[in-house]
């Protein structure tokens, strides 16, 4: 493929060539969401992340099998190994199914991400509905020495490995450090040291989630389920692993020791991760009183913001950032991403409507290369996002009559916006995406054209008709020396 990019790889600490394994196909798979509350800030930043990679991947012709997850068993707060799996919890608290809580909270996973334009995967599996393949993976680990049961619980046993391989190249920690922060933590736990975590948990009488197993009734450990379901989906050996930063250590971490030690060779070729989310430059937390869920975001119903934001304007703000760097939510923020989202959707809209001049006398620089080169080089949306409003510039002044644009620039323009901010960004006006626009936008210049032949027509009974209709919709409709302006 004639394609390059780069990306970095946040196991080798460097933008690399990206080569998949198997071109033009490519194998992706992004930690999903744990079911058991709203989708937040923290849901989204992953989302928009990795729905960009694989909306470019897609353009430059890759094949990508895109596998995010649905954690609907075994997550465990603070990832104490004896921690009550939250969504038992929540189950328990208001008696429901375990299953009902998750259906409930996927679906609004789903109906927020649809509101981001985040693209589905290609394939959510559910760790609930792999738990035979997360108990071959445990056996696999035990056959190879690199874990052991302990009272019904199978636990990793993290020395062992670190002898004969490198517990903690991924975060960069040594397992002195890691053996010296989890020392507190150990209670009169069954494990045989504090830093081995567990592959499968015998359950308390009290635990819903459970199933049988050869060591007792139980369920698996979360840092497995990703390892199982990357493996049936794409391999032994894929391409890219992705996910918030927040995941590098404990969760991608053991990922890699589980697949080390289940077949002998690590399972991911790049690993991506983005950076988190501050509020008001603090992190997002419960306890802080600054957890805003999306839909407190589209509705503006939470305290710290003074109005409702659109997903797009969202999704628009968290692509101004590059992905490695924090995005600092704060409502002035958030107003200002509004404003320059609409200055952009204005400019696509005028550029539909620009006359066409004999030569362009504007300066107008090759958009399209330039933002394509920022795509490559690691997905920097800020470096694209500040090439459109470049274009926009350019858009602006010849709308205002100090410039013209040939009709080949025009078509230009027209492909850079259509391209990065409606395919690539995935940004759409409310009232659907900008393709879907001009049809509508040339339908209502139509019914307004018609309305100029009844007025030339002296039919001024259906001119008005049509004014008045138009205004109880919503149109205004100004008449000019050149026939009409309309907005909604
Ligand atoms: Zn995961």
């Amino acid at each position: 493929m004639q394609h390059k990019m780069y990306i970095h790889n946040t196991l080798s600490r460097r933008k690399e060539l990206f080569e998949p394994l198997n071109e033009p196909f490519v194998g992706l798979y992004v930690c999903g969401p744990t079911v058991y509350g709203d989708a937040h800030l923290g849901h989204a930043r992953p989302a928009i992340t990795f729905d960009i990679l694989v909306r470019w991947l897609r353009h430059n012709g890759y094949r990508v099998r895109y596998v995010r997850n649905i954690t609907d068993v075994g997550h465990l707060e603070h990832d104490a190994d004896d921690g009550e799996d939250k969504i038992a919890k929540k189950a328990r608290l208001e008696q429901l199914e375990p299953m009902e809580v998750v259906q409930h909270f996927t679906i609004r996973y789903h109906d927020a991400m649809r509101a981001l334009n985040v693209l589905p995967p290609s394939i959510e599996p559910r760790a609930s509905g792999h738990i035979i393949e997360q108990m071959e993976y445990v056996q696999r680990i035990l056959d190879n020495g690199y874990a052991y049961e302990s009272e019904g619980s199978v636990y990793f046993d993290v020395e062992r490995y670190n002898k004969d391989h490198r517990y903690g190249i991924l975060s960069g920690r040594n397992i002195e450090d890691i053996i010296e922060n989890t020392r507190e933590l150990d209670g009169q736990s069954d494990k045989r040291r504090s830093v081995d975590f567990a592959l499968w948990k015998k359950a308390s009488p009290e635990h819903i989630m459970r199933w049988h197993s050869k060591w007792s009734d139980g369920f698996p450990g979360w840092h497995l389920e990703c390892s199982a379901m990357g493996q049936k989906y794409l391999g032994e050996k894929f391409d890219i692993h992705g996910g918030g930063m927040d995941l590098i250590f404990p969760h991608h971490e053991c990922e890699i020791a589980q697949s080390v030690a289940s077949n002998g060779h690590q399972a991911v070729r790049y690993w991506m991760h983005n950076n988190m989310i501050t509020i008001n430059g603090q992190k997002m937390g419960k306890s802080l009183g600054n957890f805003i869920t999306l839909d407190e975001f589209f509705t503006g119903s939470h305290k710290l913001i003074s109005q409702a934001y659109s997903p797009m304007t969202i999704r628009f703000f968290i692509l101004q950032a590059h992905y490695r760097s924090t995005a600092d939510f704060s409502d002035e923020a958030l107003s200002a991403s509004q404003k320059g989202l609409s200055r952009l959707f204005e400019a696509y809209e005028r550029l539909q409507r620009l006359s066409t001049g004999t030569t362009t006398t504007v300066e107008m620089k090759d958009w399209d290369s330039l933002c394509e080169e920022a795509m490559n080089d690691d997905l920097n949306t800020p470096i694209v996002i500040a090439h459109l409003f470049d274009a926009a510039k350019v858009i602006n002044t010849v709308h205002d009559g100090k410039g013209s644009l040939s009709q080949n620039d025009i078509d230009r323009l027209k492909a850079v916006f259509s391209t990065y901010l409606s395919d690539i960004l995935g940004l759409k006006t409310e009232q659907g995406d900008s393709k879907y626009m001009e049809s509508y936008r040339r339908a209502i210049d139509l019914i307004l054209n018609l309305r100029l032949e009844a007025k030339q027509n002296k039919n001024w009974a259906l001119s008005d008709k049509i004014r008045d209709e138009l205004a109880s919709y919503g149109f205004v409709v100004k008449d000019t020396k050149e026939g009409f302006e309309w907005s909604l």
